[in-house]
């Protein structure tokens, strides 16, 4: 509102009116909703976070994830962000004194929980912002990143405003009453069983809430891990020593070796074969194992998270398994040939069926 301008982007017979361009600084939970709130209106989002492991929750919401140059990552075990080094922070003001220039709108929610906020957003960024940009600090309540920023009010400077608002959520307060009554109710039906309080201890959540029970204090809970980053990422990380080279050396000579056997003994079979073997299923064996190795090859070059649209691929190629079998009802079989054909069409139409159950569940999750 206080914009004031479309989100969105359009093309009129008056001219084209380009999308608002808005940068989010920090990704946790008020950030990544500001960038798909943004971007559902039409924005053009740019985010960023110093903990990496947030790029893809930020492309997943519809925004671009900036880096910088210096290699440093702001995750810790327990999920919230450490403090940086004054390089990296540096680093990173740098980028957005690049940014200030390009972007009408700037949302920071830039924060390690107990600490002040970071001042990320200083007046000679300001200075290159264009009259008509707004800034939003959500980290007003710590004193906020923008230099700038006065708690509960907007600021006006140089036709550039800075929301300094830290009742966000009484503004809304029907919703924001709804949501947390719902938080409420179930966090209260999960603790009690049979109209007794009883926590389960064994549940991160009810642990960290419970403050004393039946007499004892049991304040400070143990520390949570809720990083989204695997542990043991971490740890390979690790610097190798000595030993595990020499160690991985010796496995991958293991497995050279064992290749080189596995292609030798698979071409003396061949060779063995092809003296008492007819030649037609020769080639026919022969198109099978190129097959294998074909489909090997595309089936493990395609990224993980895109093996379940393949499926729909897999479903095309099953309908070539199809008319195979068609073709082979057509003349006649022995009973075995009868048997192979029932097998391959009944195969064929799992996956076939299989196949747009699956694409059509998957389109289902991309609409609205
Ligand atoms: P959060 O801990 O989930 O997110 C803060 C993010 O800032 C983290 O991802 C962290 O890595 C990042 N960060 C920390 N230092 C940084 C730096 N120097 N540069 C770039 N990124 C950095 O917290 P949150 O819930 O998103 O809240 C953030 C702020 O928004 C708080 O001030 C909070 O009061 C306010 N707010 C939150 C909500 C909400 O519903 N979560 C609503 C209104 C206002």
């Amino acid at each position: 509102a206080v914009f004031g301008r479309m989100f969105g982007g359009q093309m009129t017979a008056a001219g084209q009116i380009p999308p608002a361009k808005v940068l989010v600084i920090g990704a946790g939970v008020a950030g990544l909703s500001a960038i798909g709130t943004a971007s559902r209106l039409g924005a053009q989002v740019r985010a960023f976070d110093t903990r990496k492991e947030v790029k893809d929750q930020v492309e997943s919401m519809g925004g671009q994830f900036l880096t910088v140059e210096l290699e440093e990552d702001g995750s810790s075990s327990d999920g919230y962000a450490k403090q940086m080094s004054q390089a990296f922070i540096d680093a990173e003001m740098a980028l957005f004194k690049q940014q200030a220039r390009e972007v009408d709108i700037i949302i920071t929610t830039a924060l390690i929980p107990g600490k002040p906020a970071p001042r990320l957003i200083t007046e000679d960024m300001l200075d290159v912002m264009k009259p008509g940009s707004v800034i939003v600090d959500l980290a007003a309540e710590n004193g906020g990143n923008c230099a700038l920023t006065e708690k509960n009010t907007v600021v006006e400077h140089n036709g550039i405003h800075i929301i300094g608002y830290t009742d966000l959520p009484s503004r809304m307060a029907q919703q924001a009453s709804e949501l947390y009554a719902n938080n409420i109710f179930h966090l209260t039906k999960q603790m009690v069983k049979e109209d007794k309080f009883a926590p389960n201890f064994d549940d991160v959540l009810e642990r960290a809430c419970t403050v004393t029970f039946e007499g004892q204090v049991t304040f400070p809970p143990p520390p949570i891990q809720v990083s989204a980053q695997p542990k043991a990422a971490a740890e390979k990380a690790e610097k190798p020593t000595a030993e595990t080279k020499a160690a991985a050396e010796d496995k991958k000579e293991f497995w050279a070796g064992l290749r080189t056997f596995g292609v030798a003994a698979f071409a003396l079979v061949m060779l063995a074969a092809g003296t008492v073997l007819p030649e037609s299923f020769l080639s026919h064996l022969t198109v099978f194992v190129l097959a294998c190795f074909v489909g090997y090859y595309v089936v493990w070059n395609v990224s993980p998270s895109l093996h379940t649209p393949l499926m729909s691929v897999t479903n095309a190629i099953s309908g070539i398994v199809i008319l195979g079998a068609l073709v082979q009802a057509k003349g006649s079989l022995s009973t075995m040939g009868w048997i192979f054909v029932g097998i391959a069409l009944l195969v064929a139409m799992i996956n076939v069926s299989g196949g747009f159950l699956v694409t059509q569940r998957m389109l289902n999750m991309f609409r609205r």
